[in-house]
């Protein structure tokens, strides 16, 4: 009998397909397993990062409100140090003043790194490599004499390395909470169309209005590199201000009497535990030179106009004793969350989320029984007693001044050679923008666009395509 070759019966076969299917199976449960593991770390470091994102920025804003109220003390000591014609004492104050701009800020700086690692957020590389570089630039190029002055005038004596050394021992321990808007003496303000990060925007996203706006000839008109006016230099800034949340005061030479009532000024004293009636009319009828606020940079809150063209982000009234922009914190930082759910070539993944915060010392004066603005009298007084966390939108960050390192890295190295040579840096977003730019046939459609469609960009500020939003620059967490 010839043997027949063996043929599995049916059953077997079924179980086979079962245990194919049951592994099919326990490979997309493994998965939904994993994944929901991923969704879960991710909205746990989300959490995390807006945990240590808040406090690190309310831990800011408080020393640059206790700073802020410090300077205002010492302008009060003043007034009985000038009253009893004490100028030495009234010079070592000033001196005092000026210190505490910098080292308040650097106060700030150093305790939102703590809060920010207290909440589990470690030390990021970029951001202390960044601040490394910079102690290394105030310490060496800050200081450069040209033509017998400082490049940048030192606000008191042996002050630019003295904020190099704090920066640095700041760095030492290592960044967590980048200072998101801060200002570098070295930041260009606006200007050059190269600078201004709505430029980028709106080749990125084709928003063929903002040309229109803005430079209307500009898709037409432009052929190369060549075609750029030169980079503009440092512009002039105020040095008396750390760059990191900064106080935005200035030295200002005034007459008390003309900007503070007297029976005010003596009020301030007896709270501030100080005689008033030591106060003469020495300190408040002669010129003096007092720290008072930048009008510059304390005005209004334009950005939370609720009667604005676009009230974003608030929609209620802010009464007008809070009504002030100035001295504000904004802070970023990252977390990473790693996956379990590996990407296609089999490599370990990742999630950087990252999150910004901004808050704000408030505070008011009381005269006649109203409350009034902290600045209304111009001279810093003591004034706050609070924080808040504010919207980021209605925060201080100018588009230039982000603590953006990408960004920073396209303007300071980029740019130059850009201009010069033509030549962009791969693996940059702002370079790649730019080599969209270069290519002649996206110009020439934003032109063709713009000469069929031009009225639709004309709409109101902040509705329609193309609209600016006005105010502050949106950003997302
Ligand atoms: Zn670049």
């Amino acid at each position: 009998m010839a043997a027949h070759p063996i043929s599995p019966p049916n059953a077997a076969r079924r179980s086979g397909q079962i245990a194919i299917f049951l592994l099919m199976a326990l490979v997309v449960l493994a998965f939904m397993v994993l994944w929901s593991v991923d969704i879960r770390r991710i909205v746990f470091m989300k959490g995390k990062s807006q945990d240590a994102g808040d406090a690190s920025v309310l831990a800011a804003a408080r020393w640059q409100g206790s700073t802020l109220n410090l300077i205002g003390e010492a302008n009060l000591l003043r007034a009985l140090a000038i009253s009893a014609g004490d100028d030495v004492a009234d010079d070592a104050l000033a001196n005092m003043q000026a210190r505490l701009c910098f080292t308040g800020p650097m106060a700030a700086f150093a305790a939102s790194q703590q809060a920010a690692k207290l909440n589990g957020v470690y030390a990021n590389s970029n951001y202390t490599a960044v601040v490394h570089e910079h102690a290394n630039t105030v310490r060496n190029t800050y200081t450069t004499i040209i033509g017998g002055t400082m490049l940048f005038p030192e606000p008191y004596l042996g002050a630019w390395t003295d904020y190099a050394d704090m920066l640095d021992a700041i760095a030492n321990d290592g960044v967590a909470a980048g200072p998101d808007n801060a200002q570098l003496y070295t930041d260009s303000i606006g200007g050059h169309i190269l600078h201004q990060r709505a430029f980028y925007e709106a080749v990125a996203s084709k928003n063929w209005c903002w040309f229109y706006h803005n430079y209307p000839d500009l898709l037409t008109n432009y052929t190369d590199h060549t075609f750029w006016p030169p980079l503009p230099n440092a512009t002039t800034h105020n040095f008396e201000n750390a760059e990191f949340f900064a106080l935005h005061l200035n030295r200002s030479s005034l007459v008390l009497d003309h900007v503070i009532d007297t029976s005010a000024l003596k009020m301030l004293a007896a709270q501030a535990g100080l005689d008033p009636t030591l106060i003469t009319t020495q300190a408040t009828q002669t010129v003096q030179s007092w720290y008072a606020y930048n009008p510059g940079r304390w005005g209004n809150w334009a950005t939370m106009n609720p009667d604005g063209p676009a009230p974003f982000p608030i929609t209620g009234p802010v009464l007008p004793q809070y009504d002030y922009s100035g001295a504000d914190a904004v802070i970023r930082v990252e977390t990473v969350a790693s996956r379990l759910t590996p990407g296609l070539d089999g490599s370990n993944r990742s999630d950087t989320i990252l999150w910004t915060a901004a808050a704000k010392p408030f505070g008011y004066l009381e005269a006649d029984g109203e409350r009034i603005r902290p600045d209304a009298w111009s001279i810093v007084l003591p004034a706050y007693h609070d924080i808040r966390l504010i919207p980021i939108d209605a925060a201080s960050t100018g588009s230039d001044g982000f603590f953006d390192i990408e960004w920073r890295r396209h303007l300071m190295e980029h740019l130059p050679i850009y201009v010069a040579t033509g030549t962009l840096q791969p693996g940059c977003a702002y370079c790649v923008t730019l080599t969209i730019w270069e290519n002649p046939a996206f110009r020439a459609a934003g032109a063709l666009w713009l000469s069929l469609n031009s009225a639709k960009c004309i709409v109101p500020p902040g509705g329609g395509p193309g609209g600016s939003p006005g105010g502050g620059t949106r950003r997302g967490h």
